[in-house]
């Protein structure tokens, strides 16, 4: 069985719970390690990681190339060379979603 418990967090130095619950999902899981940090500091992190692919493209900088946007008509840089035939979005309007999602 699990007890809750009080834990350091690394980041922030706050003390955090993690509780029984938490315990029992980690063990679930197979993970040995207590978690380092407290919710918080990890749900930061988490959307930092996220932030940094540019929009979902991958970790890595691809090359750019310049298009404009065939909904707005905005000029943007796509990770492709646009071959003309089929239409180019930018950012915006590539994922419409991804703003409301947040
Ligand atoms: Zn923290
Ligand atoms: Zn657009």
């Amino acid at each position: 069985m699990f007890n809750d418990k009080i834990l350091n967090c690394r980041d922030c130095g706050r003390d955090f719970e993690f509780s029984a619950s938490e315990q029992e999902f980690y063990a679930e899981k197979g993970f040995t390690n207590e978690p380092g940090r407290c919710p918080e500091c990890r749900a930061a992190k988490k959307a930092q990681t996220r932030n940094q692919g540019g929009g979902g493209y991958g970790r890595q900088e691809r090359e750019m190339f310049p298009a404009v946007c065939a909904t707005c008509g905005i000029e943007t840089t796509v990770p492709f060379q646009p071959s003309g035939d089929k239409p180019v979005y930018c950012r915006e309007c590539f994922q419409p979603r991804s703003r409301n999602n947040y």
